[in-house]
């Protein structure tokens, strides 16, 4: 069989949850274009309400989309949406242990719901490789939730996908387990598992994808290598306390300005290409006299900001 080049594909994908009790719909994803490649670890970020669970639910089949195309495993959803679906295991944000199974159980259960046969279940393999031998028999509301979490894992594995999705597979984990989680996430990946996970920790992707993806309000806004995407991201910022305020923020080529709601005036720079000293030469020769300064590291906020700076505003309907 011909492997897929891409593990998960979409194309023009929109979805609009309707509104209801007076409220407009809402437009989750404004058409996006978005392509995995197979064997990559892919980092889909965005601050909350970006899209990337309707991404996810979507690919899931948990969440009917709107318009577009989308193929998993080179298998259209429309189509073919079982096979499309057996061709990924989904790792959800909330824990949702079954209380009254054993781990082993629980796997059991669950390669049950997929249809594996009994020669073909991995349930001793799995409970191995996340670390759950010696509790295999144990009730799950015996577990911590590190070792919840991990049997989530474990169960998203239990029909063998091509595909894992972790959604926010770090928020609320201590330091030691999400060590334990990536070394297995990068193991299955090791092994020609394709990883699609989300985060709003920008480190996080930094740590593990090869490739970022940067949502923010239903769009793909950034989509490239991690190296490339970091270089555009090493900016700093100056931030001048002016002497008398400022009626709007001053063109500084070629740096970006920004008049801040207290009057203060940030400029960014890219450390690749200028310094503290080269800025402060501009805002002085364009005559702007500060008695504060300090510099700053860019947030995510700033980020998303930088990327999506300088895009036509959206038509009011769309939003
Ligand atoms: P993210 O996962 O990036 O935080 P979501 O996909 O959860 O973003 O949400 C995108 C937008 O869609 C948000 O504005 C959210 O409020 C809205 N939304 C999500 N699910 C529903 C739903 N079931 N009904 C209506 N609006 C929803």
């Amino acid at each position: 069989m011909n492997l897929p080049d891409n593990a998960i594909e979409a194309v023009k994908l929109t979805k609009t949850y309707a509104g209801g009790h007076g409220t407009a719909p809402m437009h989750a994803l404004k058409g996006i274009d978005l392509a995995i490649p197979r064997g990559s670890i892919f980092g889909l970020l965005g601050p909350n309400g970006a899209g990337k669970s309707t991404f996810i639910n979507i690919l899931a089949g948990l969440t009917k989309k709107t318009s577009g195309k989308v193929t998993v495993w080179g298998r259209d959803i429309d189509h073919r949406p079982r096979d499309a679906r057996a061709a990924i295991g989904v790792v959800p944000q909330e824990i949702a242990a079954d209380v009254f199974f054993t781990p082993r159980e629980s796997l059991d259960v669950q390669a049950g719901m997929y249809g594996v046969p009994g020669p073909e279940r991995r349930t001793d393999a799995l409970l191995a490789a996340l670390g759950l031998s010696d509790k295999a028999n144990a009730y799950v509301r015996q577990l911590s939730g590190g070792m919840k979490r991990r049997l989530m894992v474990a169960k998203a594995m239990v029909h063998n996908p091509p595909v894992l999705i972790l959604d926010e597979p770090t928020a609320g984990v201590d330091v030691e387990l999400r060590r334990q989680l990536w070394d297995y996430v990068v193991g299955l990946n090791r092994q020609g598992v394709t990883i699609l996970l989300t985060t709003h920790y920008l480190e996080e992707a930094e740590e593990l994808c090869d490739l970022i993806a940067i949502m923010n309000h239903g769009r793909v806004v950034a989509c490239e290598p991690k190296d490339q995407l970091l270089r555009r991201l090493d900016t700093r910022a100056v931030v001048l306390t002016p002497e008398t305020p400022l009626a709007a923020a001053p063109a500084l080529p070629p740096f970006e300005t920004r008049l801040r709601p207290g009057g203060e005036l940030a400029i960014s720079f890219k450390t690749a290409e200028a310094g503290v000293e080269e800025v402060l030469a501009t805002a002085r020769a364009a005559g702007i006299h500060f008695k504060d300064l300090r510099t700053e590291e860019p947030d995510l906020e700033d980020v998303f900001l930088s990327l999506t700076y300088g895009a036509a505003p959206e038509p009011a309907e769309a939003r």
